[in-house]
């Protein structure tokens, strides 16, 4: 079958692997109709993290079921499914508690799993024609039949869950207002969620300006642009002291205003300074242990200068990590079939396969029109 392979830094192809196969009786293979791009893999792209070439990428993954091993039970040939980015058993103390991102059997010496993804298990990536699910029964969600609101249930994958986790961390209620840094797809699904959770003010923070007014439109967002002004200063203003909550949306690779530099604690210290004393604040924005092209020698072992005396001062709080997509992806799909959610608002572009190593390209340039780009093995 064909995939998307990563050759290296800057260096995605579309290759032929082998086709992949029931190894144990809970596994299922599906067939992609729709795998997405997502910011989490530019990391890998731009050579940011340790992962070796050879990787097929791709964990935003949905499809129609294909073929079941002996073990599946609830699933049949023919389902129509979306694959949280997470892979996750089910049955370990962390899955048990919801929180299949740090599931313990499905990477060898580390909490958490995930398909396509350097560190998070030997779990191939679905941004090819097929893939293989682990513990298929659990870790698929089915979706009704057919073809619609195929965009909005790809999102369901990752980015509209983790969107609605930074929300969950950051504990946003009715009433709260919010600042988001960045306005990426994670970013606009967060503001997003934050509006579905009753925010009474959404500010979000970045420089592309396409980016700013999607989140105005389909968030109802206070645009933010900091390439313009101080970010937080302006939030401090405009919220007389502080928002209740706030959310990274961006993570390590914090770029300053021209561009040209890195600063990787600059989305967390922004927030310490734009969040009222005993605000909460969320952070599905990605940090490293290890980066290879980090500005500084600490920062390469993934330590950063973090304004812990402010955070403390003021008594804030601070949930972070990889989303637990399972916790949520239920209900987010139900919101999509009632009507009341329509994250596909994000999706920018679908495109073949075969494109993908263009649209990686621009979709790390952060072109316009290049803000969630979505590919399609059929085509
Ligand atoms: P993205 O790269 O498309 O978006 C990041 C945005 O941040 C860009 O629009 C950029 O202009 C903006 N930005 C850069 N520096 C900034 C700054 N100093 N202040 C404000 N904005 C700034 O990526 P994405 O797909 O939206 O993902 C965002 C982050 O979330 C990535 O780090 C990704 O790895 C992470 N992520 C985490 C999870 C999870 O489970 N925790 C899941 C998916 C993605
Ligand atoms: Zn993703």
């Amino acid at each position: 079958m064909k995939a998307v392979v990563y050759r290296g830094e800057r260096d995605v192809r579309v290759e032929d692997v082998e086709d992949p196969t029931i190894d144990a009786p809970t596994d299922a293979i599906i067939r992609i109709t729709t795998s997405a791009i997502c910011g989490s893999d530019l990391h890998m792209y731009e050579g940011r993290t340790g992962a070796e070439p050879g990787i097929v990428f791709g964990h935003e993954n949905m499809g129609i079921v294909e073929e079941v091993g002996d073990g599946v039970s609830d699933l049949k040939t023919g389902d129509r499914v979306v694959l949280p980015f997470n892979v996750a058993c089910g049955f370990c103390r962390n899955c048990e508690n919801n929180k299949t991102g740090f599931c313990l059997n499905v990477n060898e010496g580390f909490a958490g799993g995930a398909y396509g993804y350097v560190s998070m298990g030997p779990w191939r990536g679905g941004q090819a024609e097929y893939l293989k699910v682990p513990f298929a029964d659990f870790n698929a969600l089915r979706l009704p039949e057919g073809e619609e609101h195929e965009h909005d249930f790809a999102m369901l994958a990752d980015i509209f869950p983790t969107g609605y986790h930074a929300t969950e961390l950051a504990g946003v209620g009715p009433g709260d207002t919010v600042a988001v840094y960045g306005a990426g797809p994670v970013g606009q699904m967060a503001a997003y969620s934050a509006r579905l959770r009753g925010a009474s003010e959404i500010y979000v923070v970045d420089k592309v300006e396409e980016r700013l007014r999607l989140a105005e439109e389909h968030s109802g967002a206070i645009p933010v642009n900091f390439a313009e002004v101080d970010a937080p200063a302006f939030i401090l203003d405009a919220t007389d002291g502080g928002t209740d909550t706030g959310i990274d949306a961006v993570g390590y690779q914090a770029q300053k205003p021209d561009g040209e530099d890195e600063v990787p604690a600059m989305v967390l210290n922004n927030l310490v300074t734009s969040t009222r004393a005993t605000g909460r604040l969320g952070v599905v924005g990605l940090y490293v242990p290890s980066d290879p092209g980090a500005p500084t020698e600490e920062a390469a072992n993934g330590r950063l200068l973090f304004d812990i005396g402010t955070f403390f001062e003021k008594g804030l709080k601070m949930g972070t990590g990889q989303a637990d997509v399972k916790a949520y992806n239920r209900q987010l799909r139900d919101l999509i079939i009632a009507g009341r959610a329509e994250p596909s608002f994000v999706v920018s572009k679908r495109v073949p396969l075969e494109d993908a190593p263009d649209a990686y390209a621009r979709f790390d340039r952060r072109e316009d029109g290049y803000t969630k780009v979505v590919l399609d093995p059929a085509a």
